[in-house]
């Protein structure tokens, strides 16, 4: 698996290069039919999953009011239906902003949602969240059915994978970049033993498609390549803490911030954002130690 990731890393940071500056011209919806009555639709940094059922459409993460319009305008060439569902990936308001587009759609998402509505400057929550569930629901489309599982907080409390198990199509939200470390900066908000619970438990689904919100591919290669960093990256950090908590508990945290300053992992070191693994170690570390 390590030699498959190496090859794989050096492809990938390439690739990434390219996907930023694509990201960077794009100017319309960029549609991919990922199966039958099923696509992934990209635009303006945020890829959506579209699926087409047999009375209405379902769509996820609308984003912001401007790429909610534009997705309408994309969605109703493939279709005379409506969209009458729209899922949230999680509570982060870049991603559920534009429900007012779909005005007749159900807004669906996990139970802690709501939790930070209140404190939205912007006003791109939803007025309303008509559907929460606490573990999982099944959403029957009528050509196909969509899961929604919530395995506790990664990036977010109200986290959702969406899972359509006949098609072997799943969609997570900011848990990885391809062939990079998502900027140390952007990870204030992220349980990093969560994350890589889940990007662990879809790497064992044999995915056809791993749907990542901000990227344009959609090769589950990808989120096997983030779930090994992140193994990896546990491997190095949970013994120091370990240990540590054995002898010195009252030590825990400067020796978090120690492994920060000198642990490399060589085998990611042409990975994007590379130079932001410090990062990653202290919210691994503090995560060992308080949780979150
Ligand atoms: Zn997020």
């Amino acid at each position: 698996m390590k030699r498959t990731i190496t090859v794989l890393a050096a492809g990938l940071a390439a690739a990434n290069i390219i996907a930023a500056s694509t990201l960077a011209e794009e100017t319309a919806v960029k549609t991919q039919k990922l199966d039958e009555h099923v696509y992934a639709m990209s635009f303006g940094h945020y890829t959506s999953l579209v699926v087409q059922g047999a009375e209405g459409v379902l769509l996820v993460d609308p984003a912001n009011p401007y790429r909610a319009s534009l997705l309408r305008a994309e969605i109703a060439r493939l279709t005379d239906l409506p969209v009458t569902r729209i899922v949230m990936t999680h509570e982060h308001f870049d991603h559920i902003g534009g429900t007012e587009v779909f005005p007749g759609a159900e807004v669906i998402a996990h139970e802690n949602i709501d939790m930070f509505f209140d404190q939205d400057p912007l006003g791109l929550t939803p007025g309303k969240v008509d559907v929460t569930y606490e573990d999982r629901m099944s959403i029957g489309m009528g050509t196909t059915n969509v899961d929604l599982l919530h395995f506790g907080p990664a990036d977010g409390v109200a986290v959702s994978v969406i899972h359509l198990p006949q098609e072997r199509i799943a969609v997570t939200a900011d848990m990885y970049l391809d062939g990079a470390l998502t900027p140390g900066w952007a990870l204030t908000d992220t349980n990093l033993l969560g994350s890589r619970q889940i990007l662990n438990t879809l790497d064992g689904w044999a995915l056809k498609h791993a749907v990542n919100t901000h990227s344009h591919n959609t090769d589950p290669a990808l989120l096997s390549a983030a779930a090994e960093f992140y193994n990896d990256l546990y491997d190095a950090v949970f013994p120091v803490v370990e240990q540590v908590n054995r002898e010195n508990p009252a030590g825990s945290v400067q020796a978090v911030l120690e492994l920060s300053r000198t642990l490399e992992l060589p085998e990611y070191a042409d990975w994007g954002n590379y130079e932001d693994l410090p990062d990653y170690v202290v919210k691994m570390g503090f995560a060992l130690i308080h949780g979150g």
